[in-house]
């Protein structure tokens, strides 16, 4: 007989959404992780970012009515928002472990490492499990150059009590690029290395470029084809210097160049279970080649977005698979990505590049939607989508820029995953007037009539 029914090593949304479930099923089911509960989105992630994101967001939209009817939009007192993100955070960490409790599920605050296909070394005692699922997510990658030590990881950054003066981000993708626009939105100068020719390389060049050209008229510089070769320190800060001879001074250095999956001494390797910083190898079932064993969330080597709600669909679906509810294959819904800079760029299904790629299969239909509904769009002009309609006259995917880009790339997703036709969206009815329904109007005349 085992300990328990399942075990999880870590405490992250992999993890918690699938106990929760088992647990319900009548599972015996233990949670290890020696760090904060609630892993790196709860505490180090999205939550802290977002929390510090929030009054940008408003800043920017009164921003818009200066000149018009507000006379000063306000400044943002950065050392509040931190302490007040560092109390609201403060409860996430106490409510995990609460929530855990009061379903009767074990949380052991240690490192767990695997002895064997059943046993778990936790700290300094053994437990066993009929079932295992590895939660145990990714850190900050960690530029190997001289004077690496000066270098700053997000989770840092998300605890600065002071904005600096001058950031200076090795790495131009979506941490980076979400601190800076705050960093900006504060009068602050960014300074960007990066060693691809652009920005966000995953996301529509167009919406890219114009986010760029934004960024750039508020302070930043951005060094594209750049390899960062070393960081010194200086008498009022930190010099980064690149393979080109470029050298840039500033007074805080991010590293924002990836994250690496945790798998070292996890007990992997003496188990025949393959690994690399880009994660630990699973089949179609999230299985690792020990079938008792699973991987769910950032720690899985997957192409499948690294993001909170993909983690908590493998926590489900491994779950289930537990429970015997299904033997399928995973198969992933269409995953709506967003990054959250001043403004949003969001995307989901097929990009914009795949579907340039096949106009036989794809028609790419641009909107200016700002300039169009300036009347509902709260001044925000530039507000930019593309819709990608398929053969059958369904939406395939969809590009937005604008500060609601986040609320609407929801909706697409579902007009997308349930194959919503022009039809579906016309018997139902939408409030007016919103910024939803504009476009809903719009997606009736771009999508298929039939029923
Ligand atoms: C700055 C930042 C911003 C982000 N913003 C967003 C966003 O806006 N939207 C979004 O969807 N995603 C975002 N993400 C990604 C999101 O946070 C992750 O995809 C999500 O947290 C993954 O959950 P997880 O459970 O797989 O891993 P994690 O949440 O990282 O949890 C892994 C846990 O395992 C623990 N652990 C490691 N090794 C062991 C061990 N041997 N034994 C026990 N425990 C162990 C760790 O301590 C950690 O707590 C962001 C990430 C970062 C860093």
């Amino acid at each position: 007989m085992f300990d328990f029914d399942v075990a999880y090593l870590g405490s992250g949304h992999s993890c918690w959404h699938g106990a929760l479930t088992l647990k319900a099923a009548g599972k015996k089911v233990v949670l290890m992780d020696h760090d904060l509960p609630g892993g790196t989105c709860t505490n180090y992630g999205c939550d802290a970012k977002i929390l510090l994101d929030g009054p940008f967001e408003f800043l920017e939209g009164l921003q818009r009515y200066e000149n018009v009817c507000v006379d000063h939009a306000g400044t943002i007192d950065w050392k509040k928002l931190m302490a007040y993100k560092k109390q609201q955070l403060g409860q996430f960490s106490e409510a995990i472990p609460a929530l855990l409790k009061r379903f009767g599920i074990d949380f052991i605050r240690e490192r767990g490492k695997l002895i064997d296909a059943h046993t778990i070394q936790v700290g300094d005692k053994t437990i066993t499990a009929e079932n295992i699922v590895l939660g145990v997510g990714q850190r900050n990658a960690r530029l190997n150059v001289p004077g690496q030590e000066y270098l700053h990881g997000s989770r840092e950054f998300l605890d600065i009590e002071e904005m600096p003066e001058h950031l200076i981000c090795i790495g131009a993708g979506i941490i980076s690029m979400e601190f800076a626009s705050m960093a900006l939105t504060l009068g602050k100068k960014v300074t960007f290395f990066e060693f691809m020719p652009r920005a966000l390389t995953a996301y529509p060049e167009k919406y890219v470029s114009k986010l760029v050209a934004k960024m750039s008229a508020q302070g930043a510089d951005f060094h594209f084809n750049e390899a960062v070769c070393g960081v010194e320190k200086t008498e009022n800060g930190y010099k980064v210097m690149a393979k080109s001879g470029l050298c840039v001074e500033g007074d805080y250095v991010l590293d924002a160049t990836g994250r690496v999956v945790n798998y070292e001494d996890l007990g992997l390797e003496e188990l025949g279970i393959p690994a690399s910083r880009r994660g630990i190898e699973v089949d179609d079932h999230l299985r690792t080649c020990v079938q008792n064993i699973y991987v769910s969330g950032d720690a899985i080597d997957k192409k499948i977005p690294r993001l909170t709600p993909t983690a908590e669909f493998e926590s489900n679906y491994i779950a289930s698979q537990i429970l015997g509810v299904s033997d399928a294959p995973i198969c992933y819904p269409a995953v709506p990505n967003l990054v959250f800079t001043l403004p949003r760029i969001a995307q989901v299904g097929v990009t914009v590049d795949e579907a340039e790629k096949c106009p036989d299969v794809y028609r790419v239909v641009s909107v200016p939607y700002g300039s169009k509904n300036e009347w509902i769009d709260n001044r925000e002009l530039d507000i930019d989508m593309t819709f990608i309609i398929d053969k059958d006259g369904h939406l395939a995917g969809a590009a937005i820029y604008g500060s609601e880009a986040g609320t609407w790339i929801d909706f697409l997703t579902l007009v997308i995953n349930q194959k919503l036709t022009g039809a579906n969206l016309r018997n139902m009815i939408f409030a007016f007037p919103t910024q939803t329904y504009m476009i809903v109007s719009t997606l009736c005349t771009l999508l298929s009539p039939a029923n």
